[in-house]
């Protein structure tokens, strides 16, 4: 039995196309689940972490557009909604999913705090686009009256910009480790949690996104889990990628990884995140641990390790 974290791409749960309807998603979370039962039905501890990008997209703009009838509510608070979200979509497709073959263990999604420091240099810097393309008239309306930072992104318009600062603590660790002990498969940290700050003693949400393969290799590192997964949609890490020199990695060491991750073969925004999280598990000094990148369409040859991108510490 191994305690294994999976972190689940969030544009993986919209199959491309799609409208987002409620059951285009609640479909598309059903076929994407099986692996995760899979993981369960071999008797591992399984916390999930969700991606949730073009969900919160989605929430901002309900938030935006009916900000007349009702107070549109901050980012961080939208998080919190598509962890509830998808959160149910999830833990109902995987309790079917276990009911079906009669496996009795409970499935539970906790709303997560993720903690950031307060001089992370990232919080004075936005980088990350989230939400719609707006018109550059209202861009500037809302950088005036809400102060919202918003930058013209080509051609289709200006985007806002959130910090997307580290994770230096998942604020429910501990219960989530309780809940593992007791049998739950654990749905925690979606969109890679709602991001606080302490100030005074006290923690307050902040509006800012946090990356949800960092998330989960904090997660993963708190809770001293042996397997960190990253279930994507392409079979692992590739140097060169897209290249006709293309090259997959099987089997890789942390420093390997980090020597290609600073010769620039990563997506700063897409491989670029898992590669660092992969390589941060570890290398904490735990021999035991081991990462591994790979589609979410091969979960069982990925767990045979006979799939996937390998990573080992030395
Ligand atoms: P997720 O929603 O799972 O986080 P991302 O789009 O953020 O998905 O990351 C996966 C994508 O990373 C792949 O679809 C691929 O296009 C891209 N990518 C960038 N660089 C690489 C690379 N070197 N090897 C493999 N995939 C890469
Ligand atoms: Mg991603």
């Amino acid at each position: 039995m191994k305690r294994i974290v999976v972190a689940l791409g969030g544009n993986l749960i919209l199959e491309a196309g799609h409208t987002a309807t409620f059951e285009e998603q609640v479909n598309d979370i059903e076929l994407r689940s099986r692996g995760i039962a899979y993981l369960v039905m071999q008797g591992h501890q399984v916390v999930v972490v969700h991606g949730n990008g073009p969900q919160v997209g989605a929430s901002l703009i309900q938030n935006e557009e009916a900000a007349a009838v009702v107070p549109a509510m901050p980012l961080h608070n939208c998080v919190a909604q598509t962890q509830g979200q998808l959160g149910t979509m999830l833990q109902l497709s995987l309790t079917n999913a276990l009911r079906a073959v009669q496996i009795d263990r409970p499935v539970v999604t906790l709303v997560t705090h993720t903690i950031v420091s307060q001089d992370d240099p990232a919080l004075t810097a936005p980088t990350k686009a989230i939400g719609p393309y707006y018109a550059e008239q209202r861009a500037r309306r809302l950088m005036r009256e809400h102060r919202f930072h918003l930058k013209k992104v080509g051609n289709r318009g200006w985007r806002r910009l959130v910090p997307s600062p580290d994770p230096k603590k998942i604020l429910e660790g501990a219960a989530i480790e309780r809940l593992l002990e007791g049998g739950a498969v654990v749905i925690a940290a979606g969109g890679g949690g709602v991001p606080l700050m302490e100030v005074a003693g006290t923690y307050k949400g902040i509006d800012a996104v946090i990356e949800k393969d960092l998330a989960a290799q904090q997660l993963a590192h708190q809770i001293d889990a042996d397997l960190l997964l990253h279930l994507t949609d392409v079979q692992g890490v590739a140097l060169d990628f897209g290249k006709p020199q293309q090259r997959w990695l099987d089997r890789v060491t942390a420093p390997e990884l980090r020597h290609y991750q600073q010769e620039g073969h990563f997506g700063p925004e897409s491989m670029g995140p898992k590669v660092e999280s992969a390589v941060r598990f570890v290398s904490h000094g735990q021999p035991n641990r081991r990462a591994v990148i790979g589609s979410l369409s091969d979960v069982p040859r990925l767990l045979a390790g006979h799939a996937g991108t390998w990573v080992v510490p030395l």
